[in-house]
């Protein structure tokens, strides 16, 4: 089964109102797809994210001329290569190559992970909560009780972008519309030091609707990590941008975090995604992974999410939220999953068993201009 051709859709939309959290103001979204065929016609879908002229040129110059006639099923070794290169488009040719490898065995990616727990996951509507809005709570809130309405109970707003006291406000504000309704998670970015962190215990030992406060510190800071997760009344998460399952050792045996939130598209590739999973398992860790960045990233956490051992032995059915992006952004659209009262349907068939809307993909095609 040797590759064929490989097919690359750098996309590109300039926000209209741009949003952002404590790393700034984004203006423009982005993402960066490809599809692998075979000779014998069996097509596998990857993602990675990055600067779009990078990965083209990488993709053009490099990587497919390295790819055209490798048997598709060498995925350690072509991985291993390409990451190398760059370690975010391996990404995205081991999610094909494994693609490829799932519907050639007649298999669904779910059957490769030892199959599903579930058939349903749960969601939580995921928010940049700033814009360069006077009215920016105001409009924070808009946005909030509009996915409530959509059915989401389950949310994530972003903090440590502003000062404290701002950001004390705009939760208050946050906890007044959701408290009777739902679950809130709040996201530092790794804004904070320690001692400024703690001083968020007043504002949210107050309340038992938190889901978890992710990443207050710069990741890296294991022993107060340690610390604060013994004064935090609330699970402490991160680990968005790990690049290696080893990279959160010191994080498991620090006993640093309730719930890791590795990201597929920030690790290299696919096997080492599994093997993260599996290794937080070991160490009792909860798993909410992380998918602000693309659309198909996101259907992998959702697989992933529908095949993991609940962590709850009195509660086999409970597994946390995957991150489900509800600002303006025309990639959640690419894949034809819809939340439904906070919760997505898992798919079934080959593969990841759904097709991606290449019409709709092909819209927004990144016309070789610069941008920032
Ligand atoms: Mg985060």
């Amino acid at each position: 089964m040797l590759i064929r051709r490989i097919e690359t859709f750098p996309l590109y939309y300039p926000i209209p109102q741009p949003y952002g959290d404590a790393n700034g103001i984004k203006s423009y979204r982005s993402a960066f797809f490809i599809r692998i065929t075979t000779d014998d016609g069996i097509q596998g879908w990857g993602e990675c994210e990055d600067w779009l002229p990078t990965l083209q040129k990488g993709f053009e110059d490099r990587i497919i001329p390295y790819l055209i006639g490798k048997n598709a099923n060498d995925r350690t070794q072509i991985v291993r290569k390409i990451a190398k290169w760059h370690a975010r488009s391996a990404s995205a040719v081991s999610m094909a190559l494994t693609e490829i490898f799932a519907k050639s065995s007649g298999k669904s990616i779910c059957e490769l992970w030892g199959g599903k727990q579930r058939d349903m996951v749960p969601l939580y509507a995921s928010f940049q909560s700033y814009s360069e809005r006077s009215d920016w709570v105001k409009h924070s809130l808009h946005l909030i009780e509009e996915a409530l309405d959509s059915g989401f109970s389950s949310i994530k707003v972003k903090i440590g972008g502003k000062t404290l006291e701002e950001d004390r406000k705009h939760i208050l504000e946050v906890q007044a519309i959701l408290r009777e309704k739902g679950q809130l998670a709040v996201d530092a970015n790794g804004s904070y030091d320690y001692a400024t962190a703690i001083r968020l215990i007043p504002l949210l030992e107050q309340w038992s609707n938190l889901l978890w406060l992710e990443e207050p510190l710069p990741i890296e800071q294991t022993q107060n990590y340690n610390l604060l997760r013994q004064r935090m009344p609330l699970p402490i998460a991160g680990g968005e941008d790990m690049k290696l399952a080893a990279d959160f050792l010191p994080l498991l045996t620090g006993q640093a975090l309730d719930i890791v939130t590795p990201d597929l598209l920030h690790l290299k590739g696919m096997d080492e995604y599994w093997g993260t999973l599996n290794l937080a398992c070991h160490f009792g860790t909860r798993i909410s992974p992380h998918a602000y960045d693309g659309a198909l990233s996101r259907l992998y956490a959702i697989l992933a999410q529908a095949c993991l051992v609940s962590w709850c032995k009195m509660k086999p059915d409970t597994i946390d939220p995957v991150e489900w992006d509800v600002m303006d952004n025309p990639f959640t659209q690419l894949l034809p999953l819809k939340p439904v009262n906070g919760e997505v349907t898992v798919p079934d068939g080959l593969g990841i068993g759904i097709e991606l809307d290449v019409e709709r993909m092909n819209a927004y095609i990144w016309d070789g201009s610069s941008y920032r």
